[in-house]
């Protein structure tokens, strides 16, 4: 790291200021600020920032303060001693500062900061003296020594806090503010000696060394290992270190005139353009922080001092035209004399970043573009689902993963039927489960909640769930689960079939008890951003749906068309899985046949019902998929009526099952493979696709289907299916006598890394392409998706994954897969159509990477559609505004 300027320290006041809120890398956000402020006239305390190059070079130079700062440190004390009138270490009105460390990204709690320095025996009397108020003054030491010798030198806080209660004791004190003069004497000679003790020296009595020393502090604090942790998890990099603020204190605890308080501009839950925060009269800050005193609403604050008040709003006015941006703000009144000690990007909900973002283009102190890059995508979701009620209180039993998002609550049902059989008697069910499979499909529809204790981001429950908007937590490895005796156990905790359960898939967390839910209502905001994004966006945003409700729901989102219709999950249904059992477990080609058609019909009529609900939009139906055990049971009950049904006996089922038993089942008889030995699986489904679309069309409705024939790893498998499929087609026209126009794009999935590499001769075969992420990253990388909770954990913590690859792209590993696949796919067909329809059709930085790699559209679950909407516009925005750079 280059050291830039020999200028270390730089002065914000009346005399001068010379930062500006646009120097965030050097003086950190909260030094810039104060610099902005002061220049824009905002009442704020003098002081000055010591630069974060001086950081850098503090610990370049093996933790020793570069040569002449403190000669630069000294003579901006000077000139701030002359803009306050005040000398520093005085005994006659001293000048009191206090320290704080700031970076440029915020890094809150994670340094230290020290408040009341100078204080030293002598200019304790000149403070109380300059404030008529003796027993303030030695609050105001006790607290320094305390804070110096707990931050700077490492004096265990407890041993000072030992002495408080021995001293408040033997005064007869309850409340640290019931002790008196002598009382705090006494206290004052106990934390000195406590600091002797543990550090062997005297509390520093020169106002310069304790001044010297904490600027040290800071620095030293930037290397804690918190804080180099904080900073590793945020990923925060290329940072120089921290600034120091040294500014002149002021005090809110120095009677009924004097207060304290922190506020945002806008309410940051609701985005309400109405100012929201707290006070404290008497108080200082860290009372507020502390929770000792409850704090007013800032409402009530016009019947303490109507002039602050006006003088707050005023202030709010200032900052908010200057910033363009909500802001969290601290302040302090000292003697009727309002302060600013911070100002900063107030963090917010969803909804509010919404409204907040709407409302400043109205109100002219932002463009669309800036309103729509400000929003986090994901946020939306807050949107869309019910929300706990942020005001109730939570016993979080133990945190999950967050499978998919929403909050709700219910009694435990153990297995599927069970959750049929009581919610049909009306009682809302959550299913919990080790891991959900196929047969648990009707108990997971009718819960209204899934919980399981195994399984990742993209396990079957997370998937599904993810599908319909149903609130899930998945891989809560810490429940355990006792089917016999229908209890989970958690934390020496055991909740049994009739107890409630909260979830709150967005956090992961596992509540007991019931938290009251609250649901959404789409503001006006929302449809503005909506048609904003709409406007900036290049990328088209289809949805994941397999039902007809699923995707008219997606459709009212904004859904340009069905990306990807999983046909297996058609399979599930109560009357279908029999018939799909019997297909599997059939012997020869003519008992497979006989089930499969019964099984068309049904395929039929889904179809038909999807394209009405996506009339006039594409929807890419793919071909069977999961492996064919995946249909069957291993509970020996539904076995034994399994074979009852067909006929057979149950040894017929048992020895069928050890046939189909797979040790890979991932890698195994699924996607294409089964169309290439079962082709009569492959011809039943394209029948139905293409008498339904026959149908919708002579019904009137613009039926537009897409084949996709998933996991083809070579052009040659594709080459044969596409003829099959095109010869099905074909056979469907004839026999209906077909005379319209039915234009049935054939294309695939690229899930399996041999597609993305030989993308060019696949090409060839296939109209467009589908990335499959999740397989493709399941195989990039040799992780099993439905196992991976059994090591992921470590390996985020050990930080050997930043995050999990099935929620957000790999880019560079996997993303370089779709990048190839994507240039080889058109460099032998132009205009081939690509989208992707793993779950990272629904991450904004997954679909920021699939709109720099040129993708056409991306696909997602209906409730995502929003998130993807905005994702893409922000994508397409962050690249306009580079190639203005
Ligand atoms: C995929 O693999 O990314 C995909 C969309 O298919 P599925 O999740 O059904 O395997
Ligand atoms: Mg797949």
């Amino acid at each position: 790291m280059t050291i830039k300027s020999l200028k270390r320290v730089y002065y914000f006041g009346k005399t001068m200021s010379e930062g500006s809120k646009d120097m965030k890398e050097l003086l950190g956000g909260k030094g810039a600020n104060l610099a902005e402020m002061t220049a824009i006239g905002l009442p704020v305390p003098p002081g000055f920032t010591i630069t974060t190059e001086s950081c850098a070079e503090y610990n370049q130079l093996d933790r020793n303060l570069p040569k002449r700062l403190m000669q630069e440190v000294r003579s901006n004390m000077e000139i701030l001693e002359r803009e306050t009138g005040k000398v520093f270490g005085s005994e006659d009105n001293p000048l009191i500062v206090s320290v704080r460390s700031g970076a440029a990204a915020s890094m809150p709690g994670m340094m230290d900061t020290v408040l009341n320095l100078g204080l030293t025996d002598q200019s304790l009397e000149g403070l109380a003296k300059a404030f008529g108020n003796r027993r303030f003054a030695l609050d105001a030491y006790r607290r320094l020594i305390n804070m110096f010798g707990d931050v700077v030198m490492g004096v265990p806080h407890e041993q000072f806090e030992k002495e408080f209660d021995r001293i408040k004791s033997q005064y007869g004190a309850k409340l640290d503010t019931e002790l008196d003069e002598t009382g705090l004497e006494k206290l004052i000679d106990a934390y000195k000696s406590v600091y002797q003790k543990n550090t062997g020296e005297e509390f520093p009595q020169n106002p310069y060394q304790q001044l010297e020393k904490s600027v040290e502090a800071v620095f030293s604090s930037w290397n804690t290992p918190r804080a180099v942790r904080y900073r590793e998890i945020n990923e925060i990099t290329g940072l120089m270190g921290t600034a120091v603020n040294i500014q002149t204190m002021v005090f809110g605890n120095m009677g009924e005139d004097s207060g304290t308080g922190v506020a945002f501009t806008r309410n940051p839950s609701t985005g309400v353009n109405k100012f929201y925060g707290e006070f404290l009269i008497n108080a200082q800050g860290e009372d507020v922080v502390a929770g000792i005193r409850t704090p007013k609403n800032l409402d009530e604050m016009s019947v303490w001092r109507n002039d602050i008040y006006d003088q707050l709003l005023e202030t709010k006015r200032i900052l908010e035209d200057h910033y363009r941006e909500m802001q969290d703000i601290e302040f302090t009144i000292e003697r009727g004399t309002l302060y600013l000690l911070q100002t900063r990007t107030g963090k917010r909900t969803g909804v509010a970043a919404v409204k907040i973002a709407v409302d400043m283009f109205v109100e002219g102190r932002i463009t669309r573009r800036e309103a729509l890059v400000r929003i986090p995508a994901n946020d939306l979701t807050q949107l869309l689902l019910p929300t706990f009620d942020p005001k109730a209180k939570r016993d979080v039993l133990t945190v999950g993963l967050p499978a998919s998002p929403g909050a709700t609550f219910g009694m435990l049902a153990f297995s599927a039927d069970e959750a049929v059989e009581r919610s049909e008697k009306g009682e809302s069910v959550l299913l919990v489960r080790k891991d959900t499979s196929p047969e648990d499909v009707s108990g997971m529809h009718v819960a209204v909640g899934i919980l399981t204790s195994t399984g990742g981001m993209t396990s079957h429950a997370a998937v599904v769930a993810r599908g319909w908007g149903k609130c899930c937590v998945a891989g809560a490895g810490e429940i355990d689960i006792d089917e016999k005796n229908r209890t989970i156990s958690v934390q020496g905790r055991t909740f049994g079939a009739n107890d409630i359960i909260s979830l709150d898939g967005t956090s992961g967390e596992v509540i007991a008890g019931a938290v009251p839910t609250q649901d959404p209502e789409l503001s006006e905001e929302f449809s503005a951003i909506m048609e904003w994004a709409d406007e900036f966006r290049r990328l088209k945003v289809r949805t994941n749906a397999d039902t007809p409700k699923d995707a008219k729901k997606a459709r009212d989102f904004g859904a340009e068309g069905i990306g990807l219709c999983r046909t297996e999950h058609m399979f599930f249904e109560d009357e279908r899985i029999t018939d799909m059992r019997r297909m599997i477990l059939a012997e020869t080609e003519q008992e497979r046949r006989s089930s499969l058609d019964n099984l068309l019909p049904h395929q039929r009529s889904d179809f038909i019902g999807i394209f009405k609900a996506m009339d006039g939009l594409p929807v890419t139906i793919r071909l069977l998929d999961p492996p064919l055990h995946e249909f069957l049971t291993q509970e020996e009950s539904v076995q034994e009526e399994l074979a009852e049904h067909l006929g057979i006996t149950i040894e017929k089922v048992k020895l069928r099952l050890e046939q189909l038993h797979e040790s890979n089942p991932m890698l195994g008889h699924r996607g294409c493979r089964l169309s290439i030995t079962y082709p009569e699986i492959l011809e039943m489904q394209v029948r139905a696709i293409t008498e339904a679309a026959i149908e919708s069309k002579n019904n009137g409705v613009d039926a537009s289907p897409e084949i996709m024939i998933p996991l083809v790893g070579s052009a040659r498998e594709l080459a044969y299916l596409r003829s099959k499929v095109e010869k099905t087609i074909e056979i469907v026209k004839d026999k209906m006598s077909y005379q319209g126009t039915l234009d049935i794009a054939i294309g695939t999935m690229i899930e399996i890394p041999r597609a993305a590499l030989t993308a060019d001769e696949i090409a060839k075969h296939a109209e467009f392409f589908s990335f499959g992420t999740n397989d493709l990253t399941q195989m990039t990388f040799g992780f099993s998706r439905d196992d991976i909770n059994t090591f992921l954990p470590e390996y985020i913590k050990q930080e050997i994954l930043l995050c999990d690859p099935f929620q957000s792209l790999d880019v560079s590993g996997v993303g370089q897969l779709l990048e190839m696949g994507t240039n080889k796919g058109r460099s032998a067909r132009n205009k081939l159509k690509i989208g992707i329809c793993g779950e990272h059709g629904g991450d904004p930085a997954s679909i920021e990477f699939c709109h720099n790699i040129d993708l056409d559209y991306v696909s997602c679950s209906p409730f995502r559609v929003p998130v993807a909407r905005l994702a893409a516009a922000q994508a397409a925005i962050k690249k306009l505004s580079f190639s203005y750079d």
